[in-house]
């Protein structure tokens, strides 16, 4: 594969400023390696950047949901409406709480939860609901905030995949009563090894969240612990890495923006032969991973690859047809936009690195293919 769809190669700009890190934090006369100076300014940063009255860094996206429905006080007989089309901690972290996770169906061409099926998804033992930014593009928030005051339950936005996105002038993560980051990785401030963050304006719900995140302690008197918690804490190597690569993220999100604009310009003449776009549009966008809706989805797969292109199916299958998550589905309700959009979404490379002529060739390939076949 010339253009993998995973790049193996994120990280060699900074490879020098990380091992500068190890060597500065790991002789540190203090020998603090979690939850010290560069997690407080790591936090610090994110918080001003989007403007939230706290942040918190924990131990993974995943964790930072469980420790926000917990902080919420969710539990046994609380129910949590996610969109049935995602990532696994979308149905696992109410699970892991004890609640059920309810499953709505998603939007069939932008792939997010959609407001009018959650709706008619509340009932009393409604706690929470947790929509999800997809791929390249933002829930529609303005409606779930309005359906969540509506009905007196609170809202956990899941902007995992959204940092740096922006909605009507309100940033990815400041929708929700709570939103939250990854940095896994591949996501679009992915560091080299696993890390979260709680986003909140809700200043006594991040003190619980910072409680629950070492232990149930509140941070000045060691060994009492107020809450039964977790170990889901932050690595002072990985808030150091992030630091020093934080002024330069505001470039590549530019620039998968431009990689993102680009392909659904081009892209937007195969409508009519089986191959869907995101909506055009510059508001609301992430550009996590583009993805497309193809009708022979496997075919354009095969098609990339015999040209040195990767592209990835992110979910074959609807959560509610997951093996783990299947006992949590309501008896014969249905979910036919994401079960379409587990058969035909397609992403194709986003990253930032990828030059112009990368860009283009990766177009023209999937051009050729609806045009050809
Ligand atoms: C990646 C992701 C998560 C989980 O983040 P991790 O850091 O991998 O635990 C949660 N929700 C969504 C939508 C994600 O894409």
């Amino acid at each position: 594969m010339t253009l993998p769809f995973f790049p193996v190669d994120l990280f060699d700009g900074d490879r020098e400023a990380l091992l500068d890190i190890v060597e500065r934090v790991g002789t540190a006369p203090e020998q603090k390696f979690i939850l010290g100076e560069c997690t407080a300014a790591f936090e610090a940063a994110i918080r001003d950047s989007i403007g939230a009255a706290d942040a918190i860094a924990c131990g993974s996206g995943t964790s930072a949901l469980m420790l926000v429905l917990r902080a919420m006080d969710v539990g046994a007989g609380d129910e949590v409406i996610v969109p049935a089309f995602g990532c696994a901690p979308l149905a696992a972290a109410p699970a892991l709480v004890g609640a059920t996770p309810v499953f709505a169906d998603v939007d069939p061409w932008t792939m997010v939860a959609d407001p009018e099926a959650v709706t008619r998804l509340i009932t009393p033992r409604t706690k929470v609901l947790m929509p999800a930014h997809m791929f390249s593009v933002m829930a529609d928030m303005p409606a779930f905030r309005r359906v969540a005051d509506g009905a007196g339950v609170r809202l956990l936005e899941d902007s995992a995949v959204a940092q740096g996105g922006v909605l009507a002038g309100t940033p990815a993560g400041r929708w929700g009563d709570a939103g939250v980051y990854s940095f896994v990785q591949v996501k679009t401030f992915g560091m080299p090894g696993e890390g979260g963050m709680v986003v909140t304006d809700d200043r006594e719900l991040g003190s619980t969240v910072r409680m629950l995140r070492n232990h149930g302690q509140d941070g000045t008197t060691r060994f009492r612990h107020h809450r039964i918690g977790y170990n889901s804490r932050f690595d002072e190597i990985m808030a150091a890495f992030q630091l020093h690569r934080f002024p330069t993220l505001p470039g590549r999100l530019e620039r998968r923006a431009w990689i993102g604009e680009y392909y659904t310009g081009r892209f937007r003449e195969l409508a009519g032969c089986g191959v869907l776009a995101p909506p055009s549009a510059s508001d609301g966008r992430c550009y996590y991973v583009y993805s497309l809706l193809c009708e022979r989805r496997d075919e354009l797969h095969e098609f990339l690859a015999a040209r040195g292109i990767g592209s990835h199916v992110y979910y074959r299958n609807p959560l509610p047809r997951q093996p783990a998550f299947a006992p949590y589905a309501r008896p014969g309700q249905t979910w036919p936009a994401a079960e379409l959009a587990a058969r035909r979404s397609l992403a194709i490379p986003i990253y930032p690195h990828l030059t112009d002529q990368q860009v283009e060739r990766i177009a023209d390939a999937v051009c050729e293919f609806a045009k050809e076949s």
